[in-house]
């Protein structure tokens, strides 16, 4: 039976009956049913119903360059019919990973100049614990094995990634963090201390770190692994302090600085990468997401010219990969995805034309009666949902009006995510002007909406 012929109720039974999916509550799907999309174009989705909703969150953080380049499938078919696989083992390479290699040494910081292919950005933060810890062993230094992160990071979900991410939910599950992965507080301002001064507030967050090394001791930690931004911990922006403070901490200290770009790679805070927005010199640095747009299943470590020198020169074989590293037909699509952003100036344009406007128009909507805080950098923004402004009061559930947000949000055409009590956005960098206005009405609808439907005035 061909898709189209399928109704949305068949698709729902058949998703219900065979489907596990990720990140779902099973028994709420089965009884609400899941929202198919069959299409896709530009900064918009399709559902089976015929609903066009406009995608405020680029799939997962994910669809930089937009739905329906018909350059990237061209790409993808020629590559499939010229050698569709074959792998990067054993002292083999081919042209479309050589050449993808050669791409993100250019776009990437200048001292970044070599990359370990994965299949996503759980298996980079995989391959990050795998070669952090070679590399002191190389260096002769075998103790230096712990990895400190930060409460509520997401770096993936795998064992090693959802270990380094400090989501207790998941680490409840499965009996994680491994050992050896500790974690400090975040830089959350509005939830943790919103009276406080926003400059020292960021400054004793990041003096957790050096508290945390100082407890485990300096010879035992390998490396602090941060988000520039947290992505799906809320979108929590550090204050202007935080990151030189993390800085100094770590050129001061013997570790390694692991910057997560996952998300805010290839231009999503208005610069190609979070490092390059907050100044800062990563050791390694995770990809994935926008690396192809989402068109194909692919991320990376970008390992800076410090650590690829010692495992290159000091090391025999690294005993670490993946039969899809470097994937002929993912790699050609990459880099035909990075050759588009930077030859039509996707990400300067966004950075320099449409997040400002997205940004001072978000802003308003921190004037509703519902929103204790609107925040955002570049396309990445956020709103959280509070009972009252004045006195600031949370509410009791806070992931329950999320969630009453978010449906009433696609209902008005507009996919937005929650995070517990926090409204997040993270579109397509192509998003134009026109586009942003219709996100800020679909928001706002949403907002009043919601606030009708708790019972607000
Ligand atoms: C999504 C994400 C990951 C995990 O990437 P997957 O491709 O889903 O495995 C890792 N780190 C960050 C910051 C992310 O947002």
């Amino acid at each position: 039976m061909s898709q189209s012929q399928r109704s949305t109720a068949d698709w729902q039974r058949l998703d219900a009956a065979h489907h596990l999916h990720p990140f779902t509550d099973y028994g709420e799907l089965n009884t609400k049913g899941s929202r198919i999309i069959t299409r896709a174009e530009g900064c918009y989705l399709w559902d089976s119903d015929g609903n066009q909703i406009l995608d405020g969150m680029a799939g997962l953080w994910c669809v930089n360059i937009g739905y329906g380049r018909k350059e990237l499938a061209e790409v993808a078919y020629r590559q499939m019919q010229e050698l569709p696989y074959y792998n990067n083992f054993f002292q083999c390479s081919h042209p479309p990973a050589i050449e993808l290699s050669r791409l993100l040494s250019e776009v990437t910081p200048k001292h970044m100049n070599h990359v370990f292919f994965t299949g996503s950005g759980s298996d980079s933060n995989d391959t990050i614990l795998r070669m952090v810890r070679y590399y002191w062993k190389l260096l002769g230094k075998p103790y230096k094995k712990v990895v400190i992160s930060r409460e509520n990071a997401y770096h993936g979900s795998t064992v090693a990634g959802a270990s380094l991410s400090g989501m207790k939910a998941m680490h409840a599950q499965g009996d994680l963090p491994i050992p050896g992965i500790e974690h400090i507080e975040q830089p959350y301002h509005f939830g943790r201390a919103p009276d406080m001064d926003p400059a020292e507030f960021g400054r004793q967050a990041a003096q957790a770190l050096e508290r945390k090394i100082d407890e485990i001791g300096e010879c035992n930690v390998a490396a602090f692994i941060a988000e520039p931004i947290q992505g799906a911990g809320g979108v929590i922006i550090p204050p202007d302090s935080y990151w030189p403070e993390i800085k100094r901490i770590c050129a001061e200290r013997d570790i390694l600085l692991i910057v997560d770009e996952v998300i805010t790679g290839f231009g999503r805070l208005g610069t190609w990468f979070g490092s390059q927005y907050y100044d800062l010199q990563p050791d390694l640095m995770p990809i994935a997401k926008g690396l192809s747009s989402g068109y194909m299943p692919i991320g990376g470590v970008m390992v800076s010219d410090r650590v690829a020198k010692v495992v290159i020169e000091e090391g025999g074989e690294f005993f670490h990969g993946y039969t899809y590293s470097g994937h002929p037909v993912a790699a050609a699509v990459a880099a035909e995805n990075i050759r588009i952003m930077r030859d039509e100036g996707i990400i300067e344009r966004a950075g320099a034309e449409i997040a400002p406007y997205l940004q001072a128009r978000w802003r308003e909507l921190g004037e509703h009666p519902l929103v204790g805080e609107a925040r955002g950098v570049g396309m990445v923004a956020a709103l959280e949902l509070v009972k009252s402004k004045q006195p600031l009061e949370r509410f009791e559930e806070p992931g329950k009006v999320g969630s009453l947000c978010r449906d009433l949000s696609v209902k008005n055409g507009l996919v937005m995510r929650a995070v517990g009590g926090t409204m997040i956005i993270s579109p397509p960098l192509v998003l134009s002007r026109e586009q942003v206005d219709e996100l800020i009405d679909k928001a706002r609808r949403t907002l009043d909406e919601t606030h009708k439907a708790i019972g607000g005035a």
